[in-house]
């Protein structure tokens, strides 16, 4: 499915740029640099769809991306968060924006949370965890970059964020190793957005 159509569709820096919600969405959240371009671009087989839209100024807008032919569900770039030097005014609103999305949103099958394999769950992920939760939208952590470090590093890596995850009531238990790189864990990504997508 992901080697057929994929489409950049539009930038929506606010509510009222949404598309019409008549496909199912999955999106993908984390922090600024985690591998989320990387990963959109493995899971669909493509070089630079995630790059197509992020020109600057954009960064802090919801990309969506459409799938298949006719359109079978929608790819949902969201904007990177933890970028420590921004002003609190964008902050505020990156957050304005997602909470409403993500508590308005019908076709919002799922979330996926990426967390850099590096350096595990921050501050910032847990905040938008908790986002997630009380939005009661169901997300999968994918653990990115898992080339990057020693497998008993990265074991150890995926005990401690495991432990935290179990607590997080609209996180799935299971979590996805994955390396972009190297294709680590994207066949089992892949099917589980298929899945999570009805298709
Ligand atoms: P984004 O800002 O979250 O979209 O992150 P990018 O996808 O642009 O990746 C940030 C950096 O990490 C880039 O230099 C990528 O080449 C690198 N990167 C992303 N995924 C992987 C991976 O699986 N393995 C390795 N070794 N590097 C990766």
């Amino acid at each position: 499915l992901f080697s057929g159509r994929v489409d950049f569709l539009l930038s929506a820096p606010q509510l009222k740029f949404l598309p019409e919600p008549t496909v199912p969405e999955i999106a993908f959240c984390g922090r600024s640099n985690v591998g989320k371009s990387s990963l959109l671009n493995a899971l669909t087989g493509r070089r630079s769809i995630a790059r197509a839209s992020v020109t600057p100024g954009r960064t802090q807008e919801l990309n969506f991306f459409e799938v298949g032919e006719p359109t079978l569900f929608r790819l949902v770039d969201m904007p990177g968060y933890g970028f420590a030097k921004a002003p609190p005014a964008v902050v505020d609103k990156w957050k304005k924006l997602v909470k409403s999305y993500l508590r308005g949103r019908q076709v919002l099958h799922r979330n996926l949370v990426l967390i850099d394999s590096r350096h595990g769950i921050k501050e910032v992920d847990r905040d938008m965890m908790q986002m997630l939760d009380e939005a009661a939208v169901g997300y999968r952590v994918v653990l990115t970059k898992a080339d990057k470090i020693k497998a008993s590093e990265l074991d150890a890596v995926i005990e401690k964020v495991a432990d935290e995850v179990r607590k997080h009531p609209a996180a799935f238990p299971e979590m996805h190793v994955t390396s972009a790189e190297k294709g680590m864990g994207i066949p089992e990504l892949r099917a589980a957005v298929l899945s999570d997508a009805g298709v």
